[in-house]
């Protein structure tokens, strides 16, 4: 699966970046800037993690971004990063594994 360069929410657009070093030794793997419209992905040279953990960390971070966006964030009781990361996981799922078009030659949709 590939991680995207760009994308917009709300009519804004994002930018993903890699960053090759850690931000700090205890930081997460992963930050979102939402007034930067801007994801940072700590993925340092020196490690070597699957790249489905990378897509992992993209996702998280973009549950992040869209419930900022929607103004749901983490530091109100509704939600706490747990959930985004298990949201954030199961709609990486659904990315990975989709298959088929359940349209294709059936003669309905085109
Ligand atoms: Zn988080």
């Amino acid at each position: 699966m590939q991680i995207p360069k760009h994308f917009t929410l709300h009519g804004h657009l994002w930018t993903v970046e890699i960053s090759r070093t850690l931000k700090d030794e205890e930081s997460a793997f992963g930050e979102m800037l939402y007034y930067q419209k801007k994801i940072i992905i700590y993925d340092p040279q020196n490690h070597t993690y699957a790249h489905s953990f990378i897509e992992q960390v993209f996702f998280h971070e973009l549950v992040h971004a869209i419930q900022t966006a929607l103004s749901w964030e983490a530091d109100t009781d509704t939600t706490d990063d747990t959930q985004v990361d298990l949201f954030g996981e199961l709609w990486h799922q659904y990315e990975a594994t989709k298959t088929g078009n359940v349209y294709k030659n059936n003669g309905s949709r085109r």
